[in-house]
């Protein structure tokens, strides 16, 4: 890759439909969306059965209904596990991940009160251990102080990408100091040599695939590339279970070429 190349991200995992109980599109109204953004693939992440209003586990079990490929988009089935405890257990089990491609786990208010920096921290990492969970969800919220240094840490050693949730950096989040706590994330990330994947946490199919905010702050630190996932193939791997196919190389091309 040439200097002053744009890479462009090739997926965006954390999107919500109507099924979630407080978000506004259809699955097919985020994969047209998904698609006219250009993106190669695109996950969806219903929250899990915990969170007021969310699916019934039923819901997660029947997932194999849905293609593989959709308007010339790999479509992936996902879940927003909630962490219940300081350990880490989350409300996601063993027979509903093996229904799934990958799994995000986030501390949310209406389920977990935040406990101190350090207990925070020990849930986040009690539930990277969980070998189904990939992605530590929005770990950017002053609402649930983190110590950033053990984080990276831990997700380097557990093979788990954090997020930089494009969500948490609009002044409408309810989310606390999200642009700040990234940077920190971010500067720990670099030290400890941890991979971060960039994501929507769409509500509505306009945010599909908008991770330009995102963007601006791995520009703005000049956070190495390498670090994130969204811009190789091989960066979507690192996320998804192991031994779930890729989008095919030819779509790729095509679509990159947009
Ligand atoms: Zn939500
Ligand atoms: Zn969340």
């Amino acid at each position: 890759m040439k200097k002053g190349d744009h890479m462009k991200p090739l997926f965006d995992l954390h999107t919500h439909t109507l099924a979630s109980g407080h978000a506004y599109s259809t699955l097919m109204e985020n994969i047209e969306a998904a698609s006219e953004r250009g993106l190669v693939a695109m996950g969806f992440s219903e929250h899990a059965p915990s969170m007021p209003g969310a699916p019934d586990p039923m819901y997660f079990m029947n997932f194999k209904i849905i293609p593989d490929t959709i308007m010339g988009v790999r479509i992936y089935r996902g879940i927003e596990a909630d962490i219940l405890d300081f350990n880490g257990a989350v409300d996601v089990d063993a027979a509903m991940a093996a229904r799934l491609d990958y799994v995000i786990a986030s501390l949310h208010p209406p389920i977990i009160s935040s406990g101190t920096r350090e207990e925070n921290t020990r849930a986040l990492v009690g539930a990277m251990r969980h070998p189904f969970v990939t992605i530590i969800g929005h770990p950017d919220d002053d609402r649930y102080p983190l110590d950033y240094t053990e984080l990276a840490a831990a997700a380097a050693r557990e093979r788990v990408a954090l997020e930089l949730n494009n969500s948490s950096f609009r002044p409408s989040t309810g989310r606390v100091n999200g642009r700040k706590n990234a940077v920190s994330l971010l500067n720990a990330c670099r030290v400890h040599d941890a991979r971060v994947v960039m994501n929507s946490d769409s509500h509505i199919a306009f945010d599909v695939g908008d991770l330009s905010l995102c963007e601006e702050l791995i520009e703005e630190t000049n956070f190495p590339r390498e670090l994130v996932l969204n811009y190789t193939l091989e960066g979507l791997e690192y996320v998804l279970k192991e031994g779930v196919s890729l989008p095919d190389c030819e779509k790729l091309l095509c679509s990159s070429g947009k």
